[in-house]
């Protein structure tokens, strides 16, 4: 994209001092996400960055950043806390990249369990700000202690709390999103009710969101367990049972094949070799009947930790998610992940297919959720990579047998397997961001349909 000379030092002088980072490795940092999970986009990406840093403190200066960009068609690409793993917020055609980690106030947590948060607010403070009231967050990724509300809503799906409540797209978990359009201009939309699917999880294609609304879940006192099965096939046996059972109250439900847990190194005092684990966060009113009914499943519990509040240390859910790839390629650097979805009723058949074909290039990692009301066995299983043939031929295999795929090695919305079969996203494009100038190349399938306007004084 060829862009008008001078705009940094226009940019510079539009915002209060400090608000604009021009230094190559700060921008070059700045640009850059997770997206390194993945051979294929390592290789894609790695060059890609933005031209300069804004870095608003106020809504009111993101509003004068999308006007300024809008009027001389400057590319803008959102960044929460860059936690992404798919090189959502790496910059494709360069331009601004609007670092909204100073709008980080949680706003309000109301009486009836609604938190209210600006859109930089980190999940693991809007978690423990709603704890102190007697509310919880319903669903948050592995990465809440950094990751912000806005990067969720925006890039993520779902996590810790979706076995019992479902993803972010599910049961009005969120309850509104306030954004501002990518125009000279700018308007402030709320989106509520189903219209929030018009910005949900479009990778910041679709405006800038500057606050948005979470409906919360009654507090809960969680602990902690851990249990080894000498097979997988006992292990994921078990935690399925756990999953679809009602009267067990939890957030988390997690299946390792060996030898993914070996390579979790803070825990290896207690890993047993070998052996298969599963992870639980169970109401700690529960923690001793679920010990014990794992014991009769022929498990044996090797970790557990009551609840405490605040909580401290680390926590089992830092080892689950995405969270087990990361563990698994600082042992392995070699190592990438795929992203499945397996039927739940015929999904043991599927992987034996899956096992039969590949072999150990695959290790299995299931993440149980709910997902329209279902449990699901979420899989986001650890691959041996070797060459992007071989990677596309797992891909090309699951399809044949039934097993979708959320491709983590894909750079834009459509590809990446969770784009909406009614286009919803790409119609609000042109009601958002009618010249693309939002993340531009993250929505393939989008035409502008507008130009910049230059002020006329
Ligand atoms: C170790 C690890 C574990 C993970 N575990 C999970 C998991 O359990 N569940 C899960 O869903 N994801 C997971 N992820 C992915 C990621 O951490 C989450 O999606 C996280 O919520 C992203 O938040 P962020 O602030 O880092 O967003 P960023 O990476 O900064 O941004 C993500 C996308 O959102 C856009 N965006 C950011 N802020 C806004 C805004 N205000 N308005 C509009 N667009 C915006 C960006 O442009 C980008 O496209 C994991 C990633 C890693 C590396």
């Amino acid at each position: 994209m060829n862009l008008p000379l001078n705009w940094i030092d226009d940019l510079t002088a539009l915002l209060p001092p400090g608000r604009v980072v021009t230094a190559e490795t700060d921008v070059d940092r700045l640009s850059k996400d997770f997206y390194w999970y993945s051979p294929v986009l390592e290789r894609q990406l790695r060059e890609k960055r933005g031209d300069a840093a804004a870095q608003p403190r106020t809504v009111a200066e993101v509003r004068d950043v999308l006007s300024f960009a809008a009027r001389r068609g400057i590319p803008v690409t959102v960044r929460g806390a860059a936690t992404g793993n798919y090189g959502q917020c790496i910059p494709l055609e360069g331009g601004i990249l609007l670092d909204l980690a100073a709008l980080d106030r949680v706003l309000e947590i109301s009486a009836d369990g609604i938190a209210t948060c600006e859109p930089g607010a980190r999940l693991g403070v809007i978690e423990s700000t709603a704890r102190k009231s007697g509310w919880e967050l319903r669903c948050y990724p592995s990465t809440y202690q950094k990751a912000s509300v806005g990067g969720f809503l925006a890039g993520g799906s779902g996590g810790i709390g979706s076995i019992s409540h479902g993803v972010l797209r599910d049961n009005q978990t969120v309850r509104w999103i306030k954004l501002l359009t990518m125009e000279p201009e700018p308007r402030e939309i709320l989106l509520e009710g189903r219209d929030v699917f018009k910005a949900l999880h479009a990778w910041g294609t679709n405006g800038v969101f500057v606050e948005v609304g979470l409906t919360l879940a009654p507090r809960t006192d969680w602990a902690q367990l851990a249990v080894a099965f000498p097979s997988f096939e006992a292990c994921i046996d078990f935690t399925e049972q756990v999953a679809i059972t009602g009267t067990w109250h939890k957030r988390l439900v997690s299946c390792f094949e060996w030898p993914i847990p070996g390579w979790f190194a803070p825990l290896q005092k207690w890993v047993p070799q070998g052996e298969a684990l599963a992870f639980f966060e169970i109401a700690h009113s529960q923690l001793e009947e679920l010990s014990a009914a794992a014991a009769v499943a022929g498990g044996r519990p090797v970790f557990s930790s009551p609840h405490q509040e605040p909580r401290r240390g680390a926590q089992l859910s830092d080892y689950t998610w995405n969270h087990t790839t990361l563990w698994s390629k600082k042992a392995e650097p070699s190592l990438t992940y795929l992203q499945c979805g397996f039927n739940p009723q015929s999904f043991r058949d599927q992987i034996a297919r899956l096992k039969a074909r590949f072999g150990d290039e695959i290790l299995w990692h299931f993440e149980f959720l709910k997902s329209d009301g279902v449990v699901v066995p979420g899989c986001l299983p650890i691959v041996r990579f070797t060459t992007e043939e071989r990677l596309q031929e797992m891909i090309d295999f699951c399809g044949t047998i039934g097993v979708s795929i959320a491709n983590p090695h894909i750079n834009h919305l459509e590809g990446s397997g969770r784009w909406r079969p009614d286009d919803a996203k790409l119609v609000a494009k042109h009601e958002f961001d009618p010249m693309g100038l939002m993340n531009p190349g993250k929505m393939i399938g989008f035409k502008p349909t507008a130009a910049p306007q230059p002020a006329t004084a």
